[in-house]
Order: C-alpha cells, then structure tokens, then sequence
C-alpha cells in the first residue's frame, strides 16, 4: 500500500504492481488508450507512445466486423498491423454486441446478432470470441461474458446471465488452453466481474473468477449510467477482496476523478475513450493548481485535483498560453497556444482534436505516473 502526497487524507489501496504479458513488462497503474478499429483516433502510434501509453487496446467487435481478424492475422496481428509494436488488448466483443447490435437470439451456445453494416447475421459465442482474439494477436484477451443492463433486466435476465457468465467463462478458459497449445508465446487470458451494483452479486462474481484459472481479473460493467458515487461504493466495497498476484483491470473508466480513486482502490488497469472522445469536442483536462484561483469560473467543470474545460470557449481566442502551463506532452512542450487550438476546434480542423487529444491522453498518463512513484 502506498500514499501519495497529493492524496495523503484518502485511505489507500494502490499498489506499485508490474506483470509480464508475452514478454512486455507492464508497470501498473496504467491507463490503456482505446484504438476502437484498430487507430487511436487521430492519432499515429509515435504520437500515442509519446503520451507514455504502455498498452493500446483494440475492439473485437468492429475488428471481426472490418477488416476482420483474418486480415489483421495476414498483417502480423494487431501490433504489427497497426505499426504500434507494442503490447495490446483486446475486449472479448460481449459488450459490444450487447450494447450496439441488433440482438437476436442469446442462449447457452451463443449470441447471434445483426452485422449493422449489411444486415447479415453473426454468431459469436465464448469459444468463437476466443478464436478471434487469438488470431488478432493481442497480447491480453478477454473471456466472453453475458452483459446485462440491471436497469432495465428483470431478476430472472439478471440471474440467467450471471450463471451463463460462469458457463461462458469456463468454455472461454478451455478454448483459450486448447489455442495456447498451438501457439509459441499465448496471450494472457482475463475474467469479467459482473453483478451490476448487486453487492451479493459482484462479490459472488468476483469469488468465480478469483477461483478460476485466469491470468488477470477484470471489473465490468461499470461506467455505464449510474452515478459517480455508486461507482465508486462499488469499487471500495470491492477493494479489500482482491487477491494480490494478479492484476485488476476497471473496464470503460478513464475520468481523471475515476482514475484516481480507483487506483486508491487497488486497480492496476484502465481504459477509456473519454480522452480522445472528449477532445474532438474540445474538452480538455487540467490540473487544479494550472488553473489558478479562477474558481469563478462557472464553465469549467472544477474538482478536487482536476479541472474539465471546453476549449472552444471564446474566452480562449486570444489565450497565448498552452493548453496547461507546465504540462510536459508533446503538444504543450511544443508551444501550441489556447488560441490556435480553439481556432482549429471551432471550423472542424482535425489537429484540433489530435492535438487536445495528445494532452488529454498526457494528463491520465501522468496520474498513472504520480502513483507508480
Ligand atoms: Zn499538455
């Protein structure tokens, strides 16, 4: 357990944890920008690096979809195809399929759901999720599980779907142990906590998974409409029952607020497309003491350590300052001032975006780094 000296009032479960992943040596807290079709968007890999990323994710879902794992694999899988050389995750396409696709059928086999693109209909179930993350090459795959919206779900959805997450996490363990035979260097294989805000539900869940033979324990569904303060009672509630050797990945969270109190909650991984999504709408991250005692500003979204800004403001036009006075990304070290950016992010440049993208990407970095000591 470790304290910070910016967080040294808040109980701490963050840890200093490093693991190999086919070779990579991952230093944990990590944030892990999201290249959703195979690109962090706008962004070329020299740029992501420069951020301090260690791990790029892809999704499985539209990569099946386009180009298709078949021509990622022809690439020489995800890192060799997308020129980033690094190591990779990817999701197993549940949640995906679940939130975007035309569902229509889920049993026991699988889930068949509508191609949004043409129309035609796809099956992908436990072991077909597997197979394409094996042959896409990533170096950190995930089981495929059975996503529920407790919201919406009945009792019975909700059951049925906790137990076949368990089936579905067994058959993902197999398919993956009989792949790994085949292959010289297998990826590491996670499981999915789910439970929506069941507390019962997600301790239950997060004892299979613990009890399962996977490489790393991943938190889903959470960031997906409850509020920040469940969220975070979840994650605290979660946090003493972790067990210590293998890593703990918060799927979909990448809020600086979020990153922070779920690092002091004992999680290692993060992603989210927040970063990147948030800056080509011209939102930005900075850091509380950057911001000055302009607390009067009722534009600008103000926590504890960070401030939310929109940069195409018109208080910005004439702004000569970089987007956060004594950050060390690439965009502010190279003196692009407030005022060019919220120009290109007012008629629709693209290197408005890329440019806030880089910062923002920065800004998650550097808190993973504050932590890592
Ligand atoms: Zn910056």
């Amino acid at each position: 357990m470790k304290k910070t000296l910016q967080n040294h009032h808040r109980a701490s479960f963050s840890r200093n944890f490093s693991f190999k992943a086919r070779g990579f040596d991952i230093q944990a807290p990590v944030f892990m920008p999201v290249g959703t079709r195979a690109s962090v968007k706008g962004l070329g890999p020299d740029q992501v690096r420069s951020t301090g990323a260690q791990i790029v994710l892809g999704n499985t879902y539209h990569l099946h979809l386009h180009p298709g794992e078949d021509v990622v694999a022809a690439g020489g899988g995800l890192a060799e195809f997308t020129n980033w050389h690094g190591p990779m995750l990817t999701d197993s396409g549940g949640f995906q399929v679940f939130s975007l696709a035309g569902i229509n059928k889920i049993a026991d086999e699988g889930v068949w759901f509508t191609n949004p693109a043409n129309g035609d209909e796809i099956f992908l179930s436990p072991e077909k999720s597997i197979q394409i993350q094996h042959q896409l090459g990533a170096d950190i795959i995930m089981a495929f599980d059975d996503v529920v919206d407790l919201s919406a779900a009945g009792r019975s959805r909700t059951q049925e779907a906790f137990e076949r997450t368990q089936l579905w996490l067994d058959r993902s363990i197999a398919e993956h142990r009989r792949l790994s035979k085949l292959s010289q260097a297998p990826p590491l294989l996670f499981g999915i906590v789910q439970g929506g805000l069941d507390k019962k539900l997600r301790l239950k869940s997060l004892e299979q998974v613990q009890a399962s033979a996977v490489d790393g324990i991943a938190i889903g569904g959470l960031s997906v409409g409850e509020t920040r303060d469940e969220m975070h009672e979840m994650l605290s509630f979660l946090a003493p029952c972790y067990d210590q050797s293998r890593p703990r990945y918060l799927m979909g969270v990448g809020h600086p607020v979020d990153l922070r109190f779920g690092i002091e909650q004992g999680i290692d991984m993060f992603d989210c497309v927040l970063p990147t999504r948030n800056a080509r709408h011209g939102t930005g991250w900075i850091s509380r003491s950057a911001f000055g005692d302009d607390s009067t500003d009722a534009k600008a979204a103000i926590f504890e350590y960070d401030v939310q800004i929109n940069f195409k403001a018109e208080r910005f036009k004439l702004d000569q300052s970089v987007i956060e006075p004594g950050c060390d990304c690439w965009t502010c070290m190279n003196g692009y001032t407030r005022s060019y950016i919220r120009h290109l992010l007012k008629v629709g440049e693209a290197l408005g975006g890329q440019l806030l993208s880089i910062h923002n990407l920065r800004y998650l970095q550097r808190i993973c780094e504050e932590y890592r000591g």
